[in-house]
């Protein structure tokens, strides 16, 4: 049989063709589902096995969202991709993946097997029960159902292309397949299985490997934030990281932690400031909190305040002064207000007095004061620990695979799919909706040519 699109002819042997999945996650799962359903609509002769490192598949599936599983997001493929994934490079990568498996394909796959799910009034998707495990499960009862042959607890150590057949070694008995499909995942959260073992496979055959860093990673900051502050949460303000001149900014919600910072703002940022931080050595963060006015826009807007209030002690002010205000004034607090316990921090910075008036205030001082409500100073970082992060960023080249098929363009009849792949999804269940669409791409592209 030949491959068009690449040129090279699988002879299968013994009228069986074999497919090895390398990595039982959502993408290895997917890829495995799929792949059955495509030799069967082909008569196709296939022998599909996934190898998995844990006891079971589906481990990090079943720890995703608290337990509780946001297994994707409710919208059309268009709207995933720009709601969940902010680089263009990742958004154009994957928009074939996206339209070929949805959200709607993966939520009828999931009804079909029983596991109901619910729609948060964010978008979130999670099965109703609650329980992540029941994704997991699904998928794993399916595979069983479509004699797709699971060895688990073997690790695989290596991957070799000799004469168009692959050769796997692993910790189990070594193997031969005509079609790999890689998808061991990323490089955080290692208790689940993901140390990285894919890129050094995928290195040695031929990719280019693009050094993996934390994203959606909570930050934290040389000098922890002071204990008073620890809990509160700043409402749609902008989280702003800085260094060497370059500025990257995210608006949404901050949660102070002991440690650092987490919540929307922080998770989503914590990419670009891990990359900051290599580049860089560190990053410095402050928040915006009048995200919607410039600095001269909001002098206005402090001045007029401090004509018409003059009596009005600044702090007293602060307590109930809006948060991230529209641009219309004052008068309005959309997102609530600047919380209590940051106020005599605000002073503080701003090299006030407590019990200043604004009728007492001088020039200097209210810029003084601006500046630290649009550059509140939130400390340092150096790093932000791989480990850590919900996902890694980084991966194998987006370029050296086929988006329409994840074929790799180095080595036939490789498939690479999954986080495993250089691209970082927000939070909201992008990424494990991008590693089953992946998953199923590859799944459906391996068996096409037959
Ligand atoms: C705590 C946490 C919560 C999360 N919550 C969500 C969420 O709610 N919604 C969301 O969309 N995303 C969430 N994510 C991210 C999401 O889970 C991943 O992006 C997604 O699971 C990636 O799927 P994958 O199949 O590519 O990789 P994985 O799911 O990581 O699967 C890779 C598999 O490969 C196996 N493997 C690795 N190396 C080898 C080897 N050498 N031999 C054999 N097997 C190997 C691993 O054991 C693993 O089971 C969360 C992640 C974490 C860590």
């Amino acid at each position: 049989m030949f491959d068009n699109s690449i040129g090279v002819a699988i002879v299968i042997q013994n009228n069986s063709l074999s497919v090895v999945i390398i990595g039982g996650g959502a993408a290895g799962m997917s890829a495995a589902i799929a792949a059955r359903q495509a030799a069967e609509r082909a008569s196709v002769n296939c022998s599909i096995t996934l190898l998995e490192r844990n006891a079971r598949p589906g481990t990090k599936i079943s720890i995703s969202g608290g337990g509780k599983c946001n297994v994707t997001h409710q919208g059309t493929p268009a709207e995933l991709l720009e709601k969940g994934f902010l680089r263009m490079n990742e958004r154009r990568f994957l928009r074939n993946a996206l339209y070929g498996f949805s959200s709607t394909d993966l939520l009828e796959l999931l009804h079909s097997r029983g596991v109901e799910t619910e729609v948060r009034p964010d978008g979130k998707v999670f099965p109703l029960s609650g329980d992540a495990s029941s994704v997991a499960m699904a998928f794993e009862e399916l595979l069983k159902e479509l004699s797709v042959k699971i060895i688990s607890s073997c690790r695989v150590r290596s991957v070799e292309s000799k004469n168009g057949m692959f050769q796997i070694t692993s910790t189990a008995e070594p193997l031969t397949a005509d079609i790999v499909i890689l998808a061991t995942g990323g490089v955080s959260y290692s208790k689940t299985g993901t140390t990285g073992d894919g890129l050094i496979i995928a290195r040695k055959m031929g990719h280019s490997i693009k050094e993996p860093s934390a994203a959606l990673a909570p930050i934290v900051t040389l000098k922890a934030p002071p204990a008073s502050l620890s809990g509160i949460s700043l409402r749609s303000a902008a989280l702003v990281a800085s260094a060497a001149g370059k500025t990257v900014e995210r608006r949404g919600d901050l949660l102070f932690t002991h440690r650092g910072f987490s919540g929307p703002a922080a998770l989503s940022l914590s990419r670009d400031i891990a990359e900051l931080c290599r580049e860089s050595g560190s990053a410095t963060l402050f928040a915006d909190l009048f995200p919607e006015h410039t600095p001269a826009e909001l002098d206005q807007l402090l001045l007029q305040h401090a004509r018409r209030h003059g009596a009005q002690m600044v702090r007293k002010f602060l307590q109930i002064c809006p948060i991230a205000p529209l641009k219309k004034g004052l008068s309005e607090a959309p997102h609530g207000t600047i919380p209590t316990a940051l106020v005599p921090f605000i002073i503080r910075y701003a090299l006030l007095e407590i019990d200043i008036t604004w009728s007492a205030l001088q020039k200097e001082q209210r810029h003084s004061l601006l500046t630290v409500l649009k550059r509140f100073p939130l400390g340092t970082v150096r790093k932000v620990p791989l480990d850590q992060g919900e996902v890694s960023a980084g991966g194998v080249d987006l370029g050296e695979v086929n988006p329409k098929t994840m074929e790799s363009r180095i080595t036939p009849n490789l498939f690479i799919c999954g986080e495993l792949l250089d691209y970082a999804g927000e939070i909201g269940g992008y990424n494990l909706q991008a590693a089953f669409s992946t998953g199923w791409t590859a799944g459906t592209s391996a068996l096409k040519k037959y």
